[in-house]
């Protein structure tokens, strides 16, 4: 059986009246990879996630899936489908009936949109609570339906915009893995917007940073957290440390700083217990902010304070030279 289609961006642009909202973006996605759209505010992640959606026309460009170009087709018609972050669920029809829902205006039949229906209810876990309406629902619960009902359309690509965001942090953790876990068995592709680095560590065979309408960086999320290219993306993916050298700036990973008799001369500005681990603040005579976190077994064989002057080292293959 074929799973997984390619899906390709080629030079798409948004624009809103003066606004560049997304320039020239390329961009190809593996087959039946779970991808991370990471960015700030602003930075052009629902606009990218709705042109694919054709929720939104492309000012320039085209989006290619499967081969063909989908850019001018209706939604409905791509191969697509959404996954809102407030869930879109409508209020009057049962939980059944929200997922049965496009089918029903595709003109399927009762029963048969029921068995689909069912199905899906079925793969989310949601068979107990078909008959409820949205209301009668948790949050958890409504993500599920709509899960199931951007699913019933069996969609080569599911788009999921910010969708574990209205999730308490409890439950955001539990249906993370469960989307990972949905995606694994489905093996279509999932393209899922968020801001927030764990989350795409956490879910992402693939992460694809954005940053001011542009891709800062994409690639496999190890590889986009252990070298990181320009100096946004290591202040956004977080843990780095950006020490201007001579002939420009490089990133150390804070995990990979120690403090050394010989090294990089600080001060210490901050001292943090954190249990398995210390974090070191400090200052270097270059003026970079430097964080070593430590192990605390190591920390407390020769424990510091703040103002107190210390080397920092790491391995020379630890450390990342930025673009310009
Ligand atoms: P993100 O999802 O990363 O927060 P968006 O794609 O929503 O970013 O927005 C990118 C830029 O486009 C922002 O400057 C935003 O203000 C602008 N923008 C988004 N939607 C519209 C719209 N419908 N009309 C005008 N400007 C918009």
């Amino acid at each position: 059986m074929r799973t997984g289609y390619d899906l390709e961006l080629v030079h798409v642009t948004k624009r809103y009246g003066n606004t560049v909202a997304v320039r020239d973006l390329n961009h190809v996605f593996a087959p039946g990879s779970y991808v991370c759209l990471l960015g700030p505010s602003g930075c052009g992640k629902s606009s990218t996630l709705r042109m694919i959606a054709g929720h939104e026309d492309v000012s320039d460009g085209s989006i290619l899936l499967d081969g063909q170009d989908v850019s001018t087709l209706a939604p409905a018609q791509r191969g697509t489908a959404m996954m809102f972050q407030n869930y879109a669920l409508f209020p009057h029809l049962s939980v059944r009936d929200n997922v049965a829902f496009s089918l029903r205006m595709k003109g399927v039949d009762k029963v048969t949109r029921h068995k689909k229906a069912d199905e899906l209810l079925e793969l989310v876990d949601m068979t107990r609570l078909a008959d409820r309406l949205p209301a009668q629902l948790s949050g958890g619960q409504q993500q599920r339906v709509a899960l199931a009902r951007a699913l019933v359309t069996q969609p080569k690509v599911l788009l999921l915009d910010e969708p574990l965001s209205a999730l308490d942090p409890f439950l955001r953790i539990r249906m993370r893995a469960e989307l990972k876990k949905l995606q694994r068995e489905l093996g279509i592709t999932f393209i899922h917007v968020t801001h927030g680095q764990d989350e795409a560590l956490a879910l992402a065979d693939e992460i694809v940073v954005m940053n001011n309408a542009v891709i800062e960086q994409a690639g496999p999320a190890r590889a986009v957290w252990a070298t990181p290219v320009t100096e946004f993306v290591a202040r956004f993916i977080g843990g780095h440390n950006v020490i201007a050298l001579e002939g420009g700036k490089a990133t150390v990973r804070a995990d990979a700083v120690t403090l050394a008799d010989q090294g990089m001369a600080a001060t210490v500005t901050a001292v943090e217990y954190q249990g398995a681990s210390v974090a070191v603040t400090t200052l270097t005579e270059g003026g970079d902010e430097v964080l070593a976190l430590m192990p605390e077994e190591q920390f407390f064989t020769s424990p510091k304070s703040p103002g107190d002057a210390v080397k920092l080292a790491w391995d020379e293959g630890r450390l990342h030279r930025l673009r310009a």
